[in-house]
């Protein structure tokens, strides 16, 4: 086991009927009720929680319009009113676009600068604003972890921040919030959580890791079987509670604790992909992973060989990569380029915006030129 600080102090309140408590924690504060388009005005999310909001006392003020791949210019206009409204706490209703935005109007609210400058390392998270997450679609994490993604539609940068001030204070998990989120969100969220669980149990060195290892392969074993349940029966509150819970656990540090170093090359160049054609997160990564595994499956084929295996009862490096790349197929998830309309000539400008976030990553072995090579796996 390496070294390791595990801490992760974001309280979960998990099962179907918590979102009208949201209220109860809020009481005698006045906060940002923060969400995206219409989803939580059909479903009825909305009107639970504005319930639980009144019945308590809760003050609010209201700030709509989060967009998937969440945007800087927003954000900005979020941090102006919620200076000007004097806030205290921020509720985000929704998935990880709009816990990110959250995450980083929170750091932005006492902040003087640009809130620009935590992305690039200007500056360092120091406070942030309390955030109580209603999560309406299971994928990102973000209700459990640190770390929040915005894109800066001026520079075309899809970057990330992290700081321990921006674990949510308390995170709403109720399965049936998800009873309405469409097919292709359930599959973009099924290849994310899949794809945090992968990038550390295939980037890693150190090998002697069989507790992470088994909650790797039992979460994404989970997911796969969830993810095939919820696409026949969108209202089985099993598969959504398995489903909700394992992406919850794909990326709140558990299963990457003790591993040693690992990294995040898929997400480099998928939020690239995200930020120059704006494609949904889960689609970049379902397109870059499988590419990725081909372009390395000879420096991994013994990692590869215990995947099969242990996930699929296969023994075979190329199988288990087609058993993953054919599981994104079934359910939708586009596997090449082409299916999301992109082609060989989009490549050179996707490994050229890719290069800035693998310098700040420190990723240095990922050249253009690299990328360039792995990306052609997706053609
Ligand atoms: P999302 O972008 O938050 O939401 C996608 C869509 O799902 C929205 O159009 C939303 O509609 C709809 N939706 C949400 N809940 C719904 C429900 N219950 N019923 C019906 N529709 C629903 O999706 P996400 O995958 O959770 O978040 C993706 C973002 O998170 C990306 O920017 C990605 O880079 C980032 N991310 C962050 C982390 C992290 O650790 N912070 C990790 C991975 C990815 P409405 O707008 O109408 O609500
Ligand atoms: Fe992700």
């Amino acid at each position: 086991m390496k070294e390791f600080i595990f801490y992760n102090p974001t309280q979960i309140v998990f099962g179907e009927n918590q979102t009208k408590n949201i209220g109860r924690y809020l009481r005698n504060k006045k906060c940002l009720f923060l969400y995206g388009g219409t989803s939580i005005k059909q479903n009825g999310i909305y009107n639970k929680v504005m319930d639980s909001l009144k019945k308590n006392n809760v003050a609010f003020v209201e700030k709509s319009g989060v967009k998937p791949n969440p945007v800087l210019s927003f954000v900005y206009e979020a941090i102006e009113l919620a200076k000007k409204e004097n806030i205290d706490c921020i509720i985000a209703a929704g998935g990880g676009s709009v816990i990110d935005s959250a995450k980083t109007i929170a750091a932005g609210f006492y902040y003087d600068g640009d809130v620009w400058d935590f992305f690039i390392d200007k500056a360092q998270i120091k406070q942030a604003l309390p955030i109580y997450v209603v999560l309406t679609l299971a994928a990102t994490a973000s209700e459990m972890n640190s770390g929040a993604v915005i894109t800066n539609e001026k520079t075309k940068q899809k970057f990330n921040i992290r700081g321990d001030a921006l674990f949510p204070k308390i995170s709403i998990l109720d399965p049936t919030n998800t009873y309405t989120v469409p097919k292709n969100h359930v599959a973009n969220g099924s290849v994310d959580a899949i794809v945090h669980l992968l990038e550390g149990y295939f980037t890693k060195k150190y090998l002697s890791t069989p507790i992470q290892d088994g909650f790797v392969e039992t979460l994404v074993k989970t997911i796969i079987s969830s993810t095939k349940q919820i696409l026949k029966e969108p209202e089985n509150y099993d598969a959504r509670a398995n489903f909700m819970w394992s992406a919850t656990l794909a990326l709140n540090g558990l299963t990457t604790a003790g591993i040693g170093a690992y990294a995040f090359p898929n997400h480099m160049m998928g939020h690239s992909i995200s930020a120059l054609f704006d494609i949904a997160h889960g689609s970049t990564l379902s397109i870059v992973f499988p590419a990725w595994l081909k372009y390395n499956k000879d420096n991994l084929s013994q990692r590869l060989q215990r995947f099969g295996k242990e996930v699929f009862g296969i023994d075979n490096p190329d199988k288990a990569i087609e058993g993953l790349e054919s599981f994104f197929a079934s359910i939708g998830a586009p596997t090449k380029l082409k299916d999301v309309g992109l082609a060989q000539t989009d490549i050179e400008a996707i490994a050229q915006n890719a290069v800035s976030l693998a310098q700040k990553w420190g990723l240095n072995e990922y050249t253009k030129e690299k990328i360039a090579s792995i990306l052609k796996f997706a053609l």
